[in-house]
């Protein structure tokens, strides 16, 4: 089949190297033009595993070339940011549609699948925009960075929303079974339900699990002002099946380019009428964790000008993305106190006034009064701590344990670190 995909982010570039590796032919458009450039000439503009083979298998277009061909189903997966006052903004989705609608022949029905994550209503305002032509479908995508592949093609569920909702008898129905054909998406669960459902339930799983991290993150707090340990407290609550083990992880707060937009977009609907306010406390409760870091930073460091170095920049391992990521927000208050900052992580680039990047994660040691262990990237797990100690005291033998490493996903081996270095947990 030939399907196009508007916007070549994430999303875009993810949903068409499966459909190419599906045997699909895969037209990508995107109104950035060096992005398309680079595309053009083979090259991943983004870090994700194994996408970068499947870049020269797909044609891009800047979304000024009108296509040469009738496709089968479009897929919209541009971005749709925050506005000011928190709720989505869904002129890229808009503006999309209208360019759609402009480029094919009337009469013919055709399929447009919104991937994209967009607020209830987005659809049937599609519909409004491309007329009875199109047949406009909700598919939220559920993937997650660093792993964008492996998820899109076995994932949890498939999330269907048509104006049909439960009765699937829309003309996508007959293209989606052929899209996936032979495919592990073919086989996971398809769940139908009305575009508004569709568009929600990406909202709602992401506000949840938002919420789970926000809620551990208090927790953590609690604990280390009782003087509990939140590592046995998860354990405690995770054993509980009716709970589950998964994402109670308490770290430096959520981030990324989901979550924050989302929630935040979740909030002001619920507080439009409906009287909600747990979104708003996870949202409140993630600022307070990016502070609290900050504060126990700070008072490991007491009064001296000192230095930090920040290991890991992205929001989480595996991906270049440092979009809303903690680390970010914790280097430029420490920055604004006047603290020096290196920073270190092994793909994703920092442009912070004042914050110098090294490519060598020891590197970013040297001198080092406090490291922060932010990203959970493999490679800081198996650390030379060692090496790291004569980096941070530049080989002048300070008191032993006198330097710390402050580890907000409480993951390094404190055995390990603490054999040279004073190790702080959450
Ligand atoms: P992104 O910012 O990486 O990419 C969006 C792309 O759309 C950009 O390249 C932009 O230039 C392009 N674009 C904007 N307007 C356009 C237009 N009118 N025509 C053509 N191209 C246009 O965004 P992303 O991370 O891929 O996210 C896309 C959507 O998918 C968002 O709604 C997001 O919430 C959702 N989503 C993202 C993820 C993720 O992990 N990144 C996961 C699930 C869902």
């Amino acid at each position: 089949m030939r399907i196009a995909i508007i916007g070549a982010g994430y999303v875009g570039l993810v949903t068409g190297a499966c459909l190419a590796n599906l045997g699909h032919q895969i037209h990508v458009w995107d109104t950035d033009i060096e992005k398309i450039a680079t595309l053009r000439a083979g090259v991943c503009p983004i870090h994700e595993p194994g996408l970068e083979r499947w870049i020269p298998q797909m044609q891009y277009h800047h979304i000024d070339e009108a296509p040469e061909f009738l496709f089968d189903a479009f897929y919209i997966a541009v971005g749709t940011p925050a506005k000011l006052d928190g709720t989505a903004d869904v002129s890229y989705v808009a503006s999309a549609a209208r360019w759609i609608r402009m480029q094919q022949i009337i009469g013919r029905v055709q399929i447009i699948v919104i991937k994209s994550t967009v607020p209830p209503g987005t659809a049937s305002a599609v519909r409004m925009i491309v007329g009875d032509d199109f047949d406009v479908v909700s598919n939220p995508e559920f993937l997650k960075e660093g792993s964008a592949m492996a998820d899109f093609q076995e994932p949890d569920r498939v999330v269907i929303g048509t104006v049909e909702g439960k009765a699937p008898g829309s003309p996508f129905w007959v293209v989606v079974k052929d899209i996936y054909r032979g495919s592990g998406i073919a086989q996971c669960k398809f769940l139908s339900m009305t575009n508004e459902s569709a568009e929600l339930a990406k909202y709602a799983n992401n506000g949840m699990l938002a919420t789970r991290i926000s809620f551990m993150n208090e927790m953590s707090r609690i604990s280390n002002k009782v003087g509990a340990d939140i590592d046995d407290i998860k354990l405690a609550v995770g054993y509980d099946s009716r709970i589950g083990d998964r994402f109670l992880n308490p770290g430096p707060g959520w981030g990324g380019s989901c979550f924050p937009k989302d929630v935040s977009a979740l909030a002001s609907m619920a507080g439009a009428g409906v009287g909600g306010t747990i979104c708003y406390a996870a949202i409140n409760g993630n600022r307070d964790q990016k502070a609290y870091i900050v504060r126990r930073a700070m008072g490991i460091l007491g009064d001296e000008p000192g230095h930090v170095c920040v290991w890991g920049a992205a929001f989480k391992p595996g991906t270049d993305d440092t979009r809303e990521s903690p680390a970010l927000s914790i280097m430029e208050r420490l920055r604004s106190h006047g603290y020096t900052v290196t920073v270190h992580d092994p793909v994703a680039r920092v442009n912070i006034p004042g914050v110098t990047q090294c490519d060598d994660m020891y590197e970013a040691t040297l001198g080092a009064d406090l490291i922060i262990h932010i990203t959970d990237w493999p490679q800081y797990r198996t650390v030379d701590w060692g090496k790291v100690y004569m980096r941070m005291t530049k080989g002048q033998g300070v008191v032993l344990g006198k330097r710390t490493v402050f580890d907000t996903r409480n993951v390094l081996d404190p055995h390990a670190v603490r054999q040279f270095l004073k190790l702080e947990r959450l």
